[in-house]
């Protein structure tokens, strides 16, 4: 998640500090779970990408930077190994671009995946995260203090539920509509990577956007719960709730209106097209002590849950996946 509105970049962001429950509930599988849902996603996987994406010596995947890099090609190894295809004329899975810094130009890259639809292989639907984070932070070198910015949280949980679900569709080998996996760069200094790989679509062709940000903590209202940004602009919701019948997961309206959530991560550009493209997310945006910290650690996040909540989105999104359901478009702006 971007620190602001990438047109208002002096929205204030409050942030409250106080302690996080880390408490690991068992996770609730419910029936058509465990029949539908095999071994890609699961706690163990949760806790091997995660720990490789915010290890210190990814240096805070900032754009630009070895870190950075490494992060990609480490994302591009999991695609290669899940069996992705390349997306259209790219010649590998990675969509290089430049970001016009204030002082120099940034070289980055997105990293996207694909597999192809059986019947309707033209009609899209993008799973997305954005890998890059901040860095590592200027001064208090040579003080033994802790610099690098892991963002465990933000957003490599996102990016985690993104491989196994690439992991999960290819085996599972039966969406009818093509789905598209990219992991962002860019997102932190603005929502550039998203930007990049519009270009490389026709909104029109693009049925859903489930975009991952921030699932690593359990929401307000505790575990098995998640909230969807831009909730009332499209049925997306609705449709995602309804797939949900019988398991006790529950997604609810964003509660945090006042923080501009829908514009301040990567499913903005898209739905600015009118692409029901909304993000997914369990952050407290008024209760997160460790955003955009260095303690954003894989230590502070609830694995248990997240897994839980990878499974709710791969089930949420199946009559989407297989062409029987097709959210309304957002009115464009
Ligand atoms: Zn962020």
């Amino acid at each position: 998640m971007s620190l602001s509105h990438p047109l208002l970049y002096a929205l204030p962001l409050s942030l409250l500090l106080s302690s996080c429950s880390l408490d690991s509930v068992k996770p609730d599988i419910s029936p058509s779970d465990s029949v539908a849902i095999t071994s890609p996603i699961a706690i163990a996987s949760t806790k091997q990408i995660l720990s490789t994406l915010a290890a210190d010596d990814m240096q805070g995947r900032q754009d630009g930077t070895v870190g950075g890099k490494k992060a990609a090609q480490y994302i591009e190894r999991e695609f290669a190994a899940a069996g992705l295809s390349q997306w259209g004329a790219l010649s590998s899975y990675q969509q290089a671009y430049e970001i016009e810094g204030p002082e120099d130009t940034i070289a980055t890259s997105n990293v996207i995946g694909f597999i192809a639809g059986k019947s309707r292989p033209d009609e899209l639907v993008i799973f997305s995260a954005h890998y890059d984070h901040l860095g590592v932070e200027d001064g208090a070198e040579g003080t033994g203090k802790d610099r690098i910015y892991n963002g465990a949280n933000d957003d490599a949980s996102g990016v985690t539920a993104l491989i196994q679900l690439a992991k999960y569709y290819q085996q599972r080998n039966d969406n009818e509509r093509s789905i598209v996996f990219v992991a962002f760069s860019g997102e932190e200094a603005g929502g550039f990577g998203s930007q990049a790989f519009s270009k490389l679509i026709d909104p029109d062709n693009v049925v859903a956007m489930f975009n991952i940000e921030m699932i690593g903590t359990p929401s307000k209202w505790g575990n098995d719960s998640a909230y969807i940004t831009g909730y009332d602009k499209s049925d997306f919701g609705a449709i995602l709730q309804q797939n949900l019948q019988g398991s006790n997961f529950q997604f609810h309206p964003d509660p945090y209106l006042d923080k501009d959530l829908f514009y301040r991560s990567d499913n903005a550009t898209l739905a600015a097209q009118g692409v029901p493209a909304h993000t997914i997310s369990t952050s407290k945006m008024d209760n997160e002590p460790y955003y955009h910290t260095v303690a954003d650690e894989i230590a502070t996040l609830d694995l248990v849950n997240m897994t839980a909540i990878i499974k709710a989105i791969a089930l949420s999104a199946t009559s989407i996946v297989s062409g029987d359901s097709t959210p309304t478009r957002i009115a464009q702006q």
